[in-house]
């Protein structure tokens, strides 16, 4: 059954596909303290529930701004 929602696209998926922010925890670069501080400026916090689609994009648009200000 499709009963979990994307909080960004809208679009129902099933919930064992869910993705949260969380999952950023794994990645080495940037600190997971800084992706939670970054979410929290988009009105994302760690329960939000995202598709694979949108949780990728996060991951690159978070990571691509995380570079260029650790560049300044
Ligand atoms: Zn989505």
């Amino acid at each position: 059954m499709k009963n979990a929602q994307c909080k960004k696209c809208l679009n129902k998926f099933n919930e064992k596909d869910i993705y949260t922010i969380q999952q950023f925890q794994y990645r080495k670069e940037p600190p997971y303290a800084w992706t939670v501080e970054f979410f929290k400026n988009l009105e994302v916090d760690e329960w939000d529930s995202f598709c694979e689609k949108c949780i990728m994009n996060y991951s690159k648009n978070s990571f691509e701004i995380w570079k260029n200000d650790s560049k300044k």
